[in-house]
């Protein structure tokens, strides 16, 4: 396949809502300003609805003060952004940068916490979702923003939208994002959690800062998106960031990821799951059976969400002309990826002696931002040992023999590597990109001398390799 050469661009990721989605877009901003709102210090009343607002011991308190800061961070931030309303992701409807928009919208979520709170008290756990706290805790109208209410039908403005998990109550009856729900997460094979179980441990993790950075529900039809706290303050995002920028570097990135609380819990893959493999497969295609730590039908990095092979064909394929035998993968670590996959498997056995051997891969970006990962970068070697004890090692680099799995087929820049399967999952279809593996093939410089296993090692680059499958020849 060939592909014009000048368009191989620099991948960087898009952070949404703190987790990055694996696709091709600008460069993240690295500014660091943020908007300062400072009360009249001298009116006394007001610093101490202030502060019994945002004192987690009295939540539900109705004082409406930060309802007045808001709109007066609302405005300025109104007047500081020059730019026309920016379309709501796919959905074609436009964000409000209205300060009454906000102000409005602000009643609304003061009265959702006021409801978690009731609900809380009366049933001692949080709602599995919004939804749960009508009719009984909130009338339901006010589940709505009352913005969205005026521009758009509530299914269409909630679907295809950032966050997609957190806007799924089943009951399709709200407008907020619930950060809280009860949605699971798969994290990778054997281990899952839900959005509740990790924004409560991230709210554990953040408390050295206090507990109102956290949101438990989110507005997204405005601009800056509005936040109402896990213990009831309401705040923007600071202008063109997400709210977890606000405590960088004091956090880090990661720590606003799910994996990583939870990175001791290692994979677990049931060997029964895995297509059988076929018995006319000879001994060419190596058994790795043994080595999967993944499965193609289903998901083994969390985001983006759905993001599997399910449509890779299993089974004994052949791929650029070569026979493979296809069922499973053996995903590596790299430097910053949050999911324990190890960075060496060894005791692949060969058992022969080959002309050349075959790689079926490829390289999943690690979920951090900016990924540091040049053409030309060794992602991984594979280490071919001979019988007679002596080794070799085939270097795998990034642009020459793999790029990343993921792309945009309006500009791939997989220039170099020889693609030889392009599809898609549900996650690259929502993103308008597809995926791809591509082929290595090695010439065995010794090809008298019998070769007793293969090791594949991570270089540990911010990329991450993983192997489907390999055949000698
Ligand atoms: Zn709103």
């Amino acid at each position: 396949m060939n592909y014009p050469s000048d368009n191989r661009i620099k991948v960087h990721p898009t952070v949404v809502g703190g987790c990055r989605t694996e696709t091709t877009r600008t460069a993240f901003s690295s500014e660091n300003a943020s908007v300062r709102i400072s009360l009249p210090p001298q009116n006394a009343a007001l610093t101490a609805a202030t502060r019994r607002v945002t004192d987690p011991r009295t939540p539900g308190c109705a004082a409406r003060i930060i309802p007045m800061a808001v709109s007066i961070m609302l405005t300025l931030l109104a007047v500081a952004q020059d730019t026309p309303g920016s379309d709501l992701k796919t959905t074609g409807f436009k964000v409000s940068k209205e300060p009454a928009d906000g102000e409005a919208c602000v009643e609304h979520l003061h009265k959702i916490h006021d409801a978690i709170i009731a609900f809380k008290e009366a049933r001692q756990r949080l709602p599995n979702w919004l939804s749960e706290l009508s009719p009984e805790f909130l009338d339901a109208k006010l589940l709505v923003c009352p913005y969205v209410s005026r521009i758009a039908d509530l299914r269409s403005w909630r679907y295809r939208n950032i966050r997609e998990d957190v806007f799924q109550d089943p009951k399709e009856s709200t407008s907020y994002a619930y950060e809280f729900c009860n949605k699971e997460i798969p994290l990778w094979p054997g281990v899952k959690t839900t959005w509740r179980e990790f924004k409560l441990r991230l709210v554990r993790h953040m408390a050295p800062v206090g507990e109102d950075a956290v949101p438990i529900v989110r507005c997204f039809a405005h601009e800056p998106v509005l936040n109402l706290a896990h213990n009831g303050r309401i705040y923007p995002n600071p202008v063109g960031k997400d709210w977890e920028e606000t405590y960088m570097p004091r956090f880090k990135h990661e720590d606003f990821h799910p994996e990583s609380f939870f990175l001791d819990s290692p994979v677990r893959v049931d060997a029964g799951h895995f297509p059988r493999r076929a018995a006319q497969a000879n001994a060419r295609l190596l058994d790795l059976s043994q080595h999967y730590n993944a499965y193609l039908d289903e998901v083994w990095l969390p985001f983006p969400r759905d993001c599997d092979l399910k449509k890779l064909p299993n089974g004994l394929q052949e791929f650029g002309g070569v026979h493979f035998d296809v069922r499973g993968l053996i995903q590596l670590s790299a430097s910053r990826l949050l999911a324990p996959y190890p960075s060496n498997v060894a005791g692949i056995k060969v058992g022969g002696a080959c002309a050349k051997i075959h790689f079926l891969h490829a390289t999943r970006p690690v979920p951090v931002r900016p990924p540091n990962i040049l053409p030309g970068t060794k992602v991984a070697s594979y280490v071919v040992r001979y019988a007679n004890g002596t080794e070799t090692e085939i270097p795998i680099l990034y642009g020459d023999d793999v790029d990343n799995w993921w792309f945009d087929p309006s500009r791939p820049n997989h220039k170099l590597g020889r693609v030889v399967w392009e599809g898609e999952n549900a996650a690259s279809k929502v993103e308008n990109r597809k995926l791809c593996l591509f082929l290595t093939t090695w010439k065995n410089p010794s090809q008298d001398q019998p070769v007793a296993t293969l090791s594949l090692n991570s270089a540990m680059a911010e990329t991450a390799p993983f192997v489907v499958a390999i055949t000698t020849e």
